[in-house]
């Protein structure tokens, strides 16, 4: 078969190399300018039609096959990442190393996502010796920015332009074909008290004491359905703190002989297809409810808390400033969609065995959902398909297998030939 051969015929080495060089450029969120650059120049060396950064800094190649009018496909990656501790990683292997031992490319963003990206972006070139009499369309690879902090919202600009038929996300599947992913909201409740001297006792009402009633009123009262592939909707306390000025201790960040006036208690929601920032919301007000009416038969002076989404902030590497609520939504392509059936063709012609999966961390996947909110009469269809193991991502001594990246590489140019077959 002619396109196993080409990609059996492929220098793998040139893959290998390019994942190196991107890993040996340190890229946290904002500071990416120099791996897009990087990108740039090999767009250019693998001939690709056209190569450029966006007003939001993402990178975009683009090669086109046959004609070009056929479909639109997008294979995407994030190029930040995480920061990494020297200290703590092996010697030989330190995090922008890139050694390569025993079949293995390590450093920071080998997993998430560098070692994903520069196979996707190899198999462009695979891609465009395509004949023409058989397949047509455009392929880009859009390297997003910023992901790490605010998943999707860099990725929505390049929807935007390029308006895809189909997206195939390359976050870490261990080469399963994931037709889901959970979304992610994260959301902060203020309770309010009034700050006394400790020695007052319980004659003032503690907002400490009422943040334990409500973390108890999730625990024991909030339940969610199950989805076949997804699970459930988690929602799980993951900080607490008392805000400057929240009062307490010499400089109003609480401790010492003072109950505070203010509490800060953050939730991390895991959230479920169909699940939107009003939702999720409610759902947290609503298991709040009972505690806070009974707080105030207690104290009448009791204040409702506040409930509201955390917001980020940054200036990505052009100078675009975004300011965002952390609210990232769920997705799910069904299995008989045309996007889910042509993949399925496509890794069998790569003698890649089908396995059906979901992500459980969040992507740049959800941006196609605020896309298709934007534009309703749009059918943009979204798979994710990548190299190595979720759980690798962020870690010490996070590595990528050379074995998944070389399966992967098959399976983008099989998944990406038969979406644009005629
Ligand atoms: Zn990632």
């Amino acid at each position: 078969m002619q396109l196993l051969q080409s990609i059996k015929n492929y220098d793998f080495s040139n893959v290998l190399h390019f994942a190196q060089k991107l890993i040996q450029m340190k890229s946290l969120s904002g500071q990416e300018k120099t791996v897009v650059e990087r990108c740039i120049r090999e767009a250019a060396k693998l001939n690709f039609d056209d190569s450029y950064f966006d007003r939001m800094g993402n990178f975009i190649g683009k090669i086109k096959v046959g004609t070009g009018k056929g479909k639109k496909i997008i294979l995407t990656g994030h190029l930040d990442t995480v920061n990494a501790d020297p200290a703590k990683w092996d010697e030989e292997i330190k995090p922008h190393s890139a050694a390569i031992k025993d079949q293995k490319l390590y450093g920071r963003g080998a997993s998430d996502m560098k070692g994903a990206f520069a196979t996707m972006f190899h198999s462009l070139k695979i891609l465009k010796e395509l004949d023409g009499n058989e397949f047509d369309g455009e392929v880009y690879i859009v390297g997003t920015v910023v992901e790490e902090l605010f998943e999707g919202v860099c990725f929505l600009e390049a929807l935007k332009k390029i308006n895809p038929d189909y997206v195939i996300i390359g976050e870490a599947s261990e080469c399963r074909l994931n037709i889901a992913q959970r979304g992610r909201g994260e959301i902060l409740i203020s309770i309010f008290g009034y700050g006394k001297h400790a020695s007052v006792g319980r004659t003032t009402v503690n907002p400490i004491e009422q943040v334990a009633f409500i973390i108890e009123a999730f625990h024991v009262w909030y339940r969610s359905e199950a989805m076949a592939l997804l699970g459930k909707r988690n929602i799980v306390p993951t900080d607490i703190k008392i805000p400057v000025g929240g009062g307490g201790g010499l400089d109003g960040k609480g401790g010492n002989s003072t109950v505070p006036n203010e509490v800060e208690l953050t939730y991390d929601v895991r959230t479920l297809p169909g699940d939107t920032e009003e939702s999720i919301l409610k759902i947290v007000k609503d298991n709040m409810s009972n505690v806070i009416e009974h707080g105030q038969r207690l104290y009448p002076s009791l204040k409702s808390p506040d409930v509201e989404y955390a917001k980020e902030e940054c200036i990505t590497y052009t100078g675009k400033q975004i300011k965002q609520n952390k609210f990232a939504p769920a997705w799910q392509t069904d299995e008989g969609d045309e996007v889910v059936v042509k993949a399925k063709e496509g890794l069998a012609k790569v003698e890649i065995p089908i396995e059906i999966g979901a992500y459980s961390f969040c992507t740049d996947g959800s941006a196609v959902v605020k896309y298709r909110d934007l534009y309703p009469d749009k059918k943009c269809q979204i798979i994710g398909f990548g190299p190595s193991l979720e759980s690798l991502a962020h870690t010490t001594n996070e590595y990528i297998e050379i074995g998944e990246m070389k399966k992967a590489f098959k399976g983008y140019a099989g998944i990406v030939s038969e979406l644009l077959r005629k």
